[in-house]
């Protein structure tokens, strides 16, 4: 599903996002952009919105059974790291999700935050 968002992104770093909570699947991209839910929640980026923070631009409840899955590839199709940054794992924290999935350069990477 983060694979979906990724198609998506226009950016020269395509990052895509998602965020699976029971049946349910929100799917984001990276854009270059500000937007009023960086600056609502005071992130650092706000000429550059991360797949992850857009994932939780219209939420108002917390995703604490929620995964994250964050997704990256270079241009020739190799999987690149997608850790979420400093910034995007604090957002992610907040929200109360307790996992994490992200691409490194061989497969999938989990982590429990
Ligand atoms: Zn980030």
């Amino acid at each position: 599903m983060a694979k979906v968002g990724f198609e998506q992104s226009k950016e020269p770093i395509q990052v895509g996002a998602a965020l699976l909570e029971g049946g349910s699947i929100t799917i984001s991209f990276n854009e270059k952009k500000s937007s009023p839910a960086a600056k609502q929640n005071g992130y650092m980026f706000e000429n550059s919105l991360h797949a992850e923070l857009k994932l939780f631009a219209h939420r108002n409840t917390p995703a604490n059974k929620a995964t994250v899955y964050v997704y990256r590839a270079l241009k020739d199709g190799t999987l690149a790291i997608a850790r979420p940054c400093t910034d995007c794992m604090t957002l992610i924290k907040c929200w109360g999700v307790k996992r994490v999935v992200y691409t490194i350069q061989d497969g999938w990477q989990k982590e429990k935050i």
